[in-house]
C-alpha cells in the first residue's frame, strides 16, 4: 500500500521526511490546506502542525490539498470524494478536518474542500456523525469571523502546545470514530474551555442599522473575548521544515524558523502587533545546528543543502548572524527571506555570500521620510543603499524592494518617489562592468488595512485613486533598464481588505465563489454587499469590530493613538531604534503579555 502510494503520486515520491503512520485506533486527522499543495507546503506553520500532530501516538495526520482547477469535477464526481495526499483516505470518514489558513483570499477555498469532500459546508448542518473541522493559521489569529459558519472550532494564536493539548482533550471526550461518541454540541462547549479554542456557534452577534456590529454574546458560558495562546519558550520546540520537497516556493530548501513577531510595530502590520511577544531564537535554541554539534546532522538539512532562515523582521534577531555564520560552516547554503536594510549587518551578508542567494529582498515600503513616520517605518534611503551596497559586494546580482500605495495621507509626490528611489539605487548599484544589480524588482501592493493594527479603522484607499498611483508607477518606471514593476491587483486587493474585516455574514458570499468557482461579483451583487461600506466607511474609534471577540493583548487605546500620530506624520517616541524584546512599550496592554515578555529578557541576557 505505501508502496503504490508513492510510485502512484509524483509529489510523494520527491518529499523527504513524510510520516507514514498506519491507522490503527488512531485518531485520524486530515490536514488541509486551502490553496495547492505548492503553496501549502511552502508554509512552515503548515508542516509544524503536521510534524506536531504525528509526534502525538494517538493520532495519524494526512494532508490533504486543494485539487487543480481542471481536477476539481473529477474529484467532485469520484466515488470517494476528496482524499488525503497519504492514503487516500476520503474526508467524511476522517476525525477531524484542520484547515491551516493563512491568506483570505483563500476561505472560498475552505468551503470548495468541505463541498469535495462531499461533506455540508455550514457547521450548522453537521453532526458527529462528521468531522469536526477545526481551522488554525495566520489568519483565523486576525479574523476568524467571514469563516464562523464553515468551522466548528478556532484555534487562536501559537500552535506549539495549543495543538497537542486540544487534541488530548477531543481524544478524552471521545470523537465520532475514536472511542465514546459525544454529541457535538457538548463536545464544542467543552472545547469552548480550552485557553485559545474560538467555537463561533456558541457567539452571537447583533447588528445595527447601519449593518456594523452593534453586541457580541457569548452563549452557554463560553468566554468573551478568547485570548489567544501564546508559546512563551520558542527554544524547547523545533520549527522546521517536516517534509523537504522540490515542489515548493522554495525549492529543496529546508526552512527553520529563528525569531516569531516583530518589535518595530509599522503601524499597518499584523506581525508587529499580533504576534507580540517578539521572541527570538539563540543559536542554541536552533534544533538543527544543535543535532549537528552532538554529531547526529539531520538528513533532511544535509540532502536539501540549502537552509532558509525564516522570521518577521529577522534580522533584528541579534543571534541571526551567528546563526548563518553555523549552518554555512555546516557547508550549507543561507539564505534569508527578507532584511531590514538598518539591521542587516556585514556578517550576514557573508554568510549569504558564500551561498547561491543572488537575490536580497527589502521592504521599505514607501518612499518618503514624512510618509515611513506615518507608517513608523523609518528607515533611511543611505540605509537601504548601506544594505544594498554590502549585498552586491557579497555577490548579490538581484534586489527586490516592496513597497505599498494607498498609504493614510500618501499623495503623488510619494508615489513619485518611488520612482525617484529606484533611479538613484540603479545609478548607484546598476551593473554596468563589473559586479552590480542586473534586476531591480519592485513590488507594489494598495495597503489593506488590517484588524489588530493602528490602522484598523482606516479607510481603504478610493479605486481611482489606487489606479492612478498605479499608472505613475508604471510611467515612472517604464524607461529604467533592469526594473521590473510587478503591481498586485486593485481588484484582489478590495476582496482581500473586505475578507479581511469582514464578519460572518459573508459567509454566504464565499458559499456561492466556491461553489460559482470564483464569481465574486456576482455573489457580492447577489448578497446585496455593499464593498464601500465595507471597505471605504469611516470607522469610529468605539466601534465594535467583528475581531473584538478576540482578544490578542493589545491594547485598543495604544493602536488608537498610534493611528493617531500616524494622521499627524509623527513617530512614537524612540522608534528609530530597534526597541528592545522586552520594551513594555510594545507590551503596555497586557499584564499577561508583559509577564511573557520576561521570557524574552531571560533569552536576551543569555
Ligand atoms: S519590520 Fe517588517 S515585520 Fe516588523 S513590523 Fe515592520 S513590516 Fe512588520
Amino acid at each position: 500500500m505505501k508502496t503504490s502510494t508513492i510510485i502512484r503520486n509524483p509529489l510523494l515520491a520527491a518529499e523527504r521526511g513524510t510520516v507514514y503512520k498506519p491507522r490503527g485506533n488512531r485518531l485520524v486527522f486530515a490536514l488541509a490546506f486551502p490553496n495547492t499543495y505548492h503553496v501549502g507546503m511552502s508554509s512552515l506553520g503548515f508542516q509544524m502542525v503536521y510534524r506536531l500532530l504525528n509526534e502525538l501516538p494517538d493520532v495519524v495526520c494526512e494532508r490533504v490539498f486543494l485539487p487543480d482547477p481542471e481536477e476539481r469535477e473529477r474529484v467532485a464526481n469520484s466515488r470517494l470524494g476528496l482524499t488525503t495526499i497519504e492514503s487516500n483516505i476520503p474526508l467524511r470518514d476522517v476525525d477531524v478536518l484542520g484547515f491551516s489558513v493563512y491568506f483570505e483570499l483563500d476561505y472560498a477555498n475552505v468551503a470548495a474542500i468541505l463541498r469535495l469532500a462531499g461533506l455540508p459546508p455550514l457547521a450548522r448542518d453537521r453532526n458527529e456523525e462528521h468531522p469536526l473541522v477545526v481551522a488554525g493559521g495566520p489568519a483565523m489569529s486576525i479574523n476568524p469571523e467571514p469563516l464562523a459558519e464553515f468551522v466548528d472550532v478556532v484555534a487562536v494564536g501559537d500552535g506549539e502546545e495549543l495543538v497537542p493539548e486540544m487534541m488530548a482533550r477531543i481524544l478524552e471526550l471521545g470523537s465520532s470514530r475514536a472511542g465514546e461518541v459525544i454529541d457535538r454540541g457538548e463536545m464544542l462547549k467543552a472545547l469552548a474551555q480550552v485557553p485559545g479554542l474560538y467555537v463561533p456557534s456558541l457567539y452571537r452577534f447583533e447588528y445595527d442599522d447601519e449593518g456594523r456590529v452593534a453586541e457580541i454574546k457569548a452563549l452557554n458560558g463560553a468566554p468573551l473575548p478568547v485570548k489567544k495562546r501564546v508559546t512563551l519558550d520558542l527554544g524547547k520546540y523545533d520549527v522546521s521544515s517536516a517534509i523537504v520537497t522540490p515542489n515548493t516556493e522554495f525549492g529543496g530548501m529546508f526552512l527553520t524558523e529563528i525569531a516569531r513577531g516583530c518589535a518595530r510595530g509599522c503601524r499597518f502590520c499584523f506581525a508587529g502587533y499580533g504576534y507580540r511577544p517578539v521572541r527570538y531564537r539563540k543559536t542554541e535554541e536552533v534544533h538543527p545546528l544543535n543535532a549537528a554539534k552532538r554529531g547526529e546532522p539531520s538528513k533532511a538539512v544535509l540532502e536539501a543543502g540549502r537552509v532558509g532562515l525564516v522570521g518577521s523582521s529577522l534580522s533584528d534577531n541579534p543571534w541571526c548572524p551567528e546563526i548563518a555564520a553555523a549552518f554555512a560552516e555546516l557547508g550549507l547554503e543561507v539564505n534569508v527571506s527578507s532584511v531590514r536594510a538598518e539591521t542587516a549587518k556585514e556578517e550576514l551578508m557573508q554568510a549569504l555570500g558564500k551561498g547561491t542567494q543572488r537575490t536580497l529582498t527589502l521592504a521599505p515600503e514607501a518612499a518618503t521620510d514624512r510618509l515611513r513616520r506615518v507608517i513608523k517605518k523609518p528607515l533611511k534611503d543611505e540605509h537601504l543603499h548601506r544594505a544594498i551596497a554590502a549585498a552586491v559586494a557579497n555577490g548579490v546580482t538581484g534586489i527586490k524592494l516592496y513597497f505599498m500605495i494607498g498609504l493614510p495621507t500618501e499623495t503623488e509626490e510619494d508615489v513619485e518617489a518611488i520612482c525617484e528611489l529606484c533611479r538613484s539605487i540603479m545609478k548607484e548599484h546598476g551593473a554596468k562592468s563589473g559586479p552590480g544589480i542586473r534586476t531591480l524588482t519592485v513590488s507594489v501592493s494598495p495597503l489593506v488595512p488590517k484588524p489588530f493594527t493602528p490602522f484598523q479603522w482606516h479607510p481603504m484607499e478610493s479605486r481611482s485613486a489606487l489606479e492612478n498611483k498605479k499608472r505613475i508607477l508604471e510611467s515612472g518606471l517604464k524607461n529604467l533598464r533592469g526594473v521590473k514593476l510587478v503591481v498586485e491587483s486593485v481588484r484582489l486587493s478590495e476582496l482581500q481588505a473586505l475578507l479581511a474585516r469582514g464578519d460572518r455574514r459573508l459567509g454566504a458570499v464565499l458559499l456561492d465563489v466556491a461553489d460559482s468557482g470564483g464569481g465574486w461579483k456576482s455573489a457580492l451583487r447577489q448578497h446585496g454587499v455593499d464593498l464601500e461600506h465595507h471597505l471605504r466607511r469611516e470607522r469610529g474609534r468605539d466601534e465594535t469590530f467583528p475581531w473584538d471577540v478576540l482578544d490578542l493583548g493589545l491594547n485598543r487605546e495604544m493602536l488608537w493613538r498610534e493611528y493617531q500620530l500616524a494622521l499627524r506624520g509623527l513617530l512614537t517616541q524612540n522608534s528609530q531604534e530597534p526597541p528592545a524584546a522586552d520594551d513594555p512599550k510594545w507590551m503596555e496592554s497586557s499584564p499577561e503579555l508583559a509577564n511573557s515578555s520576561k521570557g524574552t529578557a531571560r533569552n536576551a541576557q543569555g
